[in-house]
This record gives C-alpha cells, structure tokens and sequence, in this order.
C-alpha cells in the first residue's frame, strides 16, 4: 500500500472528516489514478484511507477515516447499503430518487440514482472509476435490478483525466422509463435526459409548487427553465389553467408537451416556448402580460465562488423581471443550483432584485434540495440547492 503524507499543518481537514486534499497540501507521494493509499499527517500518523487522482486539484478523496477498515468489494457493499438503509426511511414520493449523493454518503463522485426499474449512475472521480466494477455489482445486489446505465459524461471527468463513458453497464432495452412523482407520472431517458436523466432534487419543491398554485388559485402559470415540465405538470395538477414552459433544448420541450398529455391534460393548457428566458420575460414585460405564479430554475450561473459577482447580477435581472410580470398577490419561485452562490447571499440577491422592481415581497419559504440529496455537517460543498418562495404584495 502507498502512502500519501500531507503537508504539516494540513491535516485539519481529514481530522474534521472533510474527505479532500487539494494539491498543494500534499506533501510527498503518488499513486496510479484511482488507486487507494495510506494519508498520513506531518508526524506520520493515520488519517484516512483515500482514492489518489493523479491529474485533479483534489488529489485525495477519502473513503474512510477508520484505520482498521479495508478498502475492499465489502466496504462498497456496507457503503451502498448504508445509503439503502437512509432512503428507506426518507419519505420519498417517488420510484425516483437519488440512492448515493457522492460524498455525503461516503462514496465520493459517485452519483447513483434510481428510475423506476432502472440504475443511471455517474462514476465522477479516479477512484469511483477504479471500482466501478464492484460498485455495480454492489448496486445490483443491494437494489435487485437488472439495469444498470452509466452515465459517465459529465466534465468533472475531465479534470479527473477520464474519458467520458455512457451506456449499459448490465441490462439493457429501452433507455426511456416511466416514473411516478407524488401525483403524477414522468418519463425519463437515461441515455439523453440532463445530468443523470432528471432533476430528482426540485421533487419536493415541485409537490410545494402544486399545492400552493391550488392554494392560492393560481390561474396563469410560467415555469422558466422549465426542462422537461416537471414543474409544469405539478401546475396543472395544482388546477392552473394555463402553463407556459419555457426553455433553450427542444427535446426537453417536446417531453414537456408529452407530460402534459400523460397526465391527461388537455394540451391547450399549455403552451412550449423554444427560446432564452431573460428575451421571454422582457418581450412578456413589454407586451404587458401577467401571470400569478412563476418558476425560476435556471442552470448553475455560478459553479464555484469565482463565478458569483457576475452570475449575482445574472440572477438579480431575471429574478427582478418575474416580479414584475406577476400580479400583485402573486408567487414566485425562484432557485439556485450554484455552488458558489450561498443561501444567505441568494437572499440578498432576490430582495435586490424586489428593490430594483419597485416590488414589495414576503419571502414565504426556504426550500432546499429533497432529502434523498443530503447535507452533511462535514461537507458543507455538498450544499448547492436553494430556493426562495416569495409573495408580490403590492
Ligand atoms: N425545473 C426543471 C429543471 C431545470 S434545469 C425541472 O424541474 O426538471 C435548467 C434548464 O434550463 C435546462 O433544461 C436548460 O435547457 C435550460 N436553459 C439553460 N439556459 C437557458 C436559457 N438561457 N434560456 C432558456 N432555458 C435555458
């Protein structure tokens, strides 16, 4: 076994179980990519048991802070079992969900979730990579699935010096599936949906969003970024009478219309808009169009803290748009996925934003991330998700 020591001074972060070491804090030792080594601190004592990837900024991710484990085909099969147990005893109102959320289950980069019958799994990082065997059989096993798809592709790869790799990993057939969501069914392609297929996140911020559209007898709905209608199709079924999904990918727009139909909705309650969502808000804004209920969900504007003056201000504007197109009493929610954008400084943006509108808004809810995409005390990165409900008074 190869050791890795990290630089003096540097080994905080493993003893608060933080599972990275960037590059620069490692001081000797190397490794093949994905390979597991011994971490060891300045004086030479253990402290994790750690993945090596020899190409990215995170050199080091740790599979386990316990010297006595064995990095093995049994400890993925306790890792996948442990994340197993956790779901089962979330409520999830779903066939849907996300089985492993890569490090805060203790699997770092790896990304399993579960459509209906069928695995969609994302082996992000060197040593997810170097087990990918025995971490689909130990999905296989502790699931009883047959179909496993990888949907190795996302540029993380990239930085990790892996090529990107899609298709069947066991089973096979058709790559698009059914699911059922709380009161409703959506259908998901593993080989060409984003990300892993769906957004399984915005599930609970969905159901939120049909109950209060029915609360609030929201009649005239706009959903931004709307993807495959998930949310769309949450309207409807909250007795909107009219949706308009608006998004950049024609596919997406086109399962959105097919949503609406599997549901049983009429297709002239909703209208697909194939275009960018700042040009749809300013062109609606112009023609003096209203709505009583929006959605904001746009891609990740900021992936890390980099990013965050410029995408602030990309935020800021749409966010100040759709309070203007919503009627007095009207709701808004409205989302970030970008890692390098925190809860609080969301607030801030969207209360800007209500300045900027001349709007006063009663922030409503928090939302976050649904529970089978934990958080832990540990990794706060893993905290990406959040969202806003706000109520136009006047
Ligand atoms: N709300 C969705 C997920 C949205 S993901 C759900 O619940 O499933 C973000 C979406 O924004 C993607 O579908 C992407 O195609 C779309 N998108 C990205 N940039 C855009 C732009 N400038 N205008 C319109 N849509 C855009």
């Amino acid at each position: 076994m190869k050791t890795v020591q990290v630089r003096d001074g540097k080994e905080r972060s493993l003893q608060k179980r933080h599972p990275w070491v960037f590059q620069g804090s490692v001081a000797s030792g190397k490794a093949d990519s994905g390979e597991t080594v011994r971490v060891v601190g300045g004086d030479g004592g253990f402290l994790a048991w750690a993945a090596y990837s020899p190409t990215s900024t995170i050199r080091l991710r740790a599979w386990s802070f316990d010297e006595a484990e064995r990095i093995d085909a049994a400890f993925f099969e306790r890792r996948v079992s442990q994340a197993l147990a956790v779901r089962a005893r979330l409520p999830i109102a779903s066939d849907a969900m996300r089985l492993v959320h890569g490090e805060a289950d203790g699997l770092p980069g790896l990304i399993v979730d579960r459509y209906a019958d069928t695995l969609s799994v994302q082996f992000g990082s060197a040593g997810a990579e170097r087990w990918k065997a025995v971490i689909a059989d130990a999905l296989l096993k502790a699931t009883g699935l047959a179909r496993l798809y990888e949907r190795s592709d996302a540029s993380v790869r990239s930085l990790e010096g892996l090529e990107p790799r899609t298709g069947w990993l066991h089973g096979g057939g058709a790559t698009e599936v059914t699911i059922r969501e709380h009161d409703w069914r959506l259908t998901v392609d593993v080989a060409e949906g984003h990300k892993t297929g769906f957004y399984l996140d915005q599930r609970d911020s969905r159901k939120l969003f049909a109950d209060t559209v029915r609360h609030f007898g929201c009649q005239r709905v706009l959903n931004c970024y709307s993807y495959t209608g998930g949310f769309s199709v949450a309207a409807l079924h909250g007795g909107a009478a009219h949706v308009t999904s608006v998004d950049s990918s024609a596919p997406a727009l086109a399962r959105a219309e097919a949503h609406v139909a599997l549901n049983g909705f009429d297709a002239s309650r909703h209208t697909t808009l194939d275009a960018d969502v700042n040009q749809t808000l300013r062109n609606a804004l112009q023609r003096g169009e209203r709505f009583d209920a929006i959605v904001l969900d746009p891609p990740k504007f900021a992936p890390t803290v980099a990013h965050a003056e410029r995408a602030a201000r990309a935020y800021k504007d749409i966010n100040r748009l759709a309070l203007q197109l919503l009627v007095p009493g009207g709701l808004l929610f409205t989302f970030s996925c970008s890692g390098g954008i925190s809860a609080d400084l969301f607030h801030k943006i969207v209360a800007s934003a209500g300045l900027d509108a001349g709007v006063d808004g009663l922030f409503y809810a928090r939302l976050g991330a649904a529970p089978d995409h934990p958080m832990t005390v540990t990794f706060p990165e893993g905290e990406y998700l959040k969202g806003l409900v706000v109520i136009r008074a006047s």
